[in-house]
């Protein structure tokens, strides 16, 4: 039996993450959480709403964290789980591009093992499947583009919401949709990638693949180039992961080939800023990316709200990379700190936008 500790279990993930749980009797959820919203049907010995995660895992006692939690606030629930040997299936993205080495030595530290949730990773991860990165040319992340692939700026200008949320291809929570749509997310998966497999940022390439068949690639030295490929669909990864090595069954229909034609573009970097902006935060490392994803939060939620263009969001972002300080966190309360300082920049470029 495995233990389940479900963070975010009212979430796009965390729902998806439940009917996996269901289907599969060596697999139970001890603990459910979410931040707001009701977990009334959700059956688990512990369940919060609201609070401190790292409080609920004490008393849960899980086997597999599932952070499913959206943005920063899933950092103290990552760390927990690196630093006490306890498997994390990892979604929440932003907490590992915001802990960077700090995450990464939490886990060599103390034993956890991350398990990439992120469809992309969890394909890199597969493809790799424990060979050592010396056999690895590149890793190729594959984007779908979002709503807005093929777009020049100037039709971008007065996207709204509602546009930005109509994603392709995937059907998930507001603020990765919006980031699927400003390329943010690819940028998040870039750093991600670099902090999960350990290899330097100019092996990590990403391309545009507009059907979200093609999961991403492993190009090997030898010029062999591994690709994973399925529909978009969040259970294989996440069933991937709650149930690693057995690779249990799921109910999705097999991959219909003779209806596939794959194509593949490069990224347009120009039109959306927030690829190019993470690979300089990422590059530049210390508290950079912490300050991409708290920047990119914060602008992202001003949007949602009509507070900010689409287009102003890459300025927002630019804008507190620009006056950050971005040394290294020394711990996760400087972790925090520098989290907050981006926000207060960000929140400041905003009352002038
Ligand atoms: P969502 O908005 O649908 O759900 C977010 C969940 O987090 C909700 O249950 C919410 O209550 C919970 N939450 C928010 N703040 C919290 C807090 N302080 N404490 C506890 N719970 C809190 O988001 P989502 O689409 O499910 O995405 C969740 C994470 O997974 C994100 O990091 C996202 O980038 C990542 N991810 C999602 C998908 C997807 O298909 N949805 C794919 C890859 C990665
Ligand atoms: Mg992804």
């Amino acid at each position: 039996m495995r233990r389940v500790a479900l963070l975010g279990a009212t979430g796009s993930i965390g729902r998806q993450a439940i009917e996996i749980v269901d289907a599969h009797p060596e697999l139970e959820l001890c603990a459910v959480a979410s931040g707001s919203s009701s977990l009334d049907g959700v059956e688990a010995p512990f369940k919060q709403v609201g609070g401190d995660l790292t409080r609920l895992l004490d008393e849960a006692e899980p086997d597999v964290v599932l952070n499913a939690v959206v943005g920063f606030a899933g950092i103290h629930a990552t760390i927990w789980a690196l630093e006490r040997g306890v498997d994390l299936a990892l979604a929440n993205k932003e907490s590992l591009v915001a802990a960077g080495e700090l995450a990464v030595a939490a886990g060599a530290h103390g034993g956890g093992r991350m398990l990439p949730v992120d469809s992309e990773h969890s394909a890199i991860y597969q493809c790799l499947e424990g060979r050592s990165v010396e056999q690895v040319h590149s890793l190729v992340l594959t984007a779908s583009g979002g709503p807005f692939r093929g777009r020049t700026r100037d039709e971008l200008r007065d996207v709204t919401p509602e546009q930005a949320l109509a994603h392709p291809t995937w059907h998930m929570g507001s603020k990765i949709t919006i980031d699927s749509a400003t390329l943010a997310n690819k940028g998040l998966e870039l750093i991600e990638a670099h902090f999960l497999f350990g290899i330097p940022y100019e092996q990590v390439e990403v391309v545009v693949q507009p059907t979200s068949i093609v999961h991403s690639l492993v190009r090997f030295r030898d010029g062999a180039v591994l690709a994973h490929l399925g529909y978009p669909d969040m259970r294989v990864p996440i069933s991937y992961a709650l149930t690693y090595p057995t690779r249990a069954a799921t109910p999705l229909a097999p991959l219909d080939l003779a209806s596939l034609t794959l194509e593949f573009h490069a990224p347009d970097l120009e039109t959306f800023p927030m690829l190019a902006l993470a690979r300089e935060a990422g590059e530049k490392g210390g508290t950079y990316p912490c300050a991409y994803n708290a920047a990119n939060e914060v602008a992202v939620a001003a949007f949602l709200e009509g507070r900010l263009a689409f287009l102003d969001i890459a300025e927002v972002v630019a804008d507190a990379l620009g006056r950050v300080d971005g040394s290294p966190a020394r711990d996760v309360d400087e972790l925090v700190e520098a989290d907050a300082a981006s926000r207060a920049l960000a929140d400041e470029r905003l009352a002038v936008a």
